[in-house]
């Protein structure tokens, strides 16, 4: 069983209107190890007439929540950021244990994860309005930034506990509640974080979360006429569908979904910096993150020498329970995920790939995939267009920088890009050419609080972080005042 500090923030249960709740009919999900395949625990099988019940508690919690000032959410997101922090070591083990990342990873992101609290409670204070100059001597014309009003989230496996406060944080800065359904994998880090929230002094009903079944939950959020906007991180397949469900009652939507990254190292990179940073965008939560590279290009004239690079550095990357000490690469989510893997590994060999490191499943069983490499990786391999979402780094090979930017931007995604060059001019011709919301130029980590995250193409709608996150989260009103 796991061993906490403070066995208080593991909860069999979900967290609606500032109670801690079971399914209507009692029914419950369960929870295992991805590593161990071990049971542990369960949540309550929720569906539709409770995440009604959630929304209607927001709602009713909306107007003293948008009323109090900036500072005093701002003061109770402070306490929640500081709780997270002072709680990194549990909730990490929580995370672990339900997701599969390695401990030194899944502490990393709880820290991450609290960044986004701390900076959307300063933002908040930071919502400002506008005046205009007016076509009228006798009007003027005002523009103030409110809260949408109720927004629901749905969240992914791969990140449980920052996705969720990238959402959180700027909707209840913003002034908005938020009724919040965590994926079926990972329920335990959100229900913690909830924990956290309800010690922190966020009212009942501002920030609710409902465990359960995704297309009874996510109907009645996408179709309830209370919620104003709904967030979305996970597949472009089912952002496709919330959004065709949110069109009849004209939900403010953000979505962020999948990504299929290229990674270029072009013949003037330093090869040993890009190996690196292939190692950390390729390998990183075992390749299950949205903005891993998923195809790297590599200059002919460079080719062998980054391959062989990156096989040695590949070679030191140790697979296992990501709670032992040294683990790099913990386990995939689920059977699916190593067989999507593995599907793309034989569809490349069998379309004469040439294997350079890994290729099947590693021999500590469940989830676990060896971390792979594929060389020789054509444009007919299914690697080419669709997300892996695992260990394998496949090797395209090119010649001249405008072919490389026509094969990277051949995709219906465009979440990020990242290149090595040390050409200035290459630089921006490269990073001006490609169709994504992010770029990494010299880096394969982009990541933080300060930045703006988010797609253009299928990879989705609107930003999460930043300065510009908080927008997603308000509304606009123009007031004419006349009578001057
Ligand atoms: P992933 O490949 O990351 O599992 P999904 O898009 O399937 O991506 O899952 C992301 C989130 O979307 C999870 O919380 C999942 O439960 C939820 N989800 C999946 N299908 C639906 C659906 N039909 N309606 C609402 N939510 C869904």
């Amino acid at each position: 069983m796991l061993q906490l500090k403070d066995p208080t923030l593991l909860r069999h249960q979900a967290y609606v209107n500032g109670a801690w709740v079971d399914a209507d009919g009692g029914q419950t999900i369960n929870v295992s190890n991805p590593a161990t395949g071990e049971h542990i625990g369960t949540v309550p099988l929720m569906g539709a007439a409770e995440t009604r019940c959630a929304i209607e508690a927001a709602n009713a919690a909306w107007p003293a929540w948008r009323k109090k000032t900036a500072k005093e959410r701002a003061a109770v997101l402070r306490r929640w950021h500081d709780l997270i922090l002072e709680n990194a070591d549990d909730l990490a083990l929580i995370m672990t244990t339900e997701q599969g990342k390695p401990l030194p990873e899944a502490k990393g992101e709880v820290q991450f994860g609290a960044s986004f609290i701390e900076w959307f409670a300063e933002e908040g204070k930071r919502v400002a309005g506008d005046t205009l100059q007016s076509p009228w001597p006798d009007r003027r014309l005002v523009i103030t930034k409110e809260p949408i009003g109720v927004c629901a989230a749905i969240t992914p496996w791969n990140f449980p506990a920052a996705m969720i406060t990238r959402k959180v944080g700027p909707a209840l800065a913003a002034g908005c509640p938020m009724v919040l359904k965590p994926a079926e994998a990972t329920p335990f880090s959100a229900l913690a974080l909830a924990v956290l929230a309800e010690r922190a002094g966020v009212p009942a009903g501002v920030f609710s979360i409902v465990t359960g079944a995704p297309k009874d939950i996510g109907g009645e959020m996408t179709s309830n006429p209370i919620v104003r906007k709904l967030t979305f991180t996970g597949s472009t397949q089912v952002g496709r569908l919330l959004a065709e469900q949110c069109a009849p009652t004209i939900k403010k939507l953000s979505l962020e979904l999948g990504g299929n990254a290229p990674f270029i190292v072009f013949d003037d990179a330093d090869l040993d910096a890009a190996v690196e940073g292939a190692i950390a965008s390729k390998y990183r939560n075992a390749g299950q993150t949205c903005v891993c590279a998923n195809r790297l290009y590599v200059q002919d004239s460079v080719y062998d020498a980054f391959a062989d690079k990156l096989v040695a550095a590949v070679a030191k990357l140790k697979v296992g329970n990501g709670i032992e000490a040294g683990v790099t690469q913990g386990p995939l989510i689920d059977a699916k995920a190593v067989a999507k893997v593995e599907e793309h590994v034989a569809d490349a060999l069998g379309k004469g790939g040439r294997l350079l490191a890994g290729g099947k499943r590693h021999a500590l069983g469940n989830g676990f995939f060896e971390p792979t490499i594929i060389a020789d990786v054509t444009n007919d391999m299914r690697v080419a267009t669709e997300e892996t979402f695992g260990p394998l780094a496949p090797l395209f090979r090119f010649k001249t920088d405008d072919e490389v930017i026509a094969l990277a931007n051949n995709t219906e995604f465009g979440l990020a890009a990242y290149f090595y060059s040390r050409d200035i001019g290459r630089i921006w011709r490269v990073a001006e050419g490609l169709e994504t919301g992010m770029v990494g130029v010299n880096t394969g980590l982009i990541s933080n609080e300060i930045a703006p995250f988010g797609g253009v193409k299928q990879s989705g709608l609107g930003r999460e972080g930043s300065t510009y996150g908080i927008e997603d989260y308000l509304v606009i009103k123009y007031i004419c005042m006349g009578g001057i």
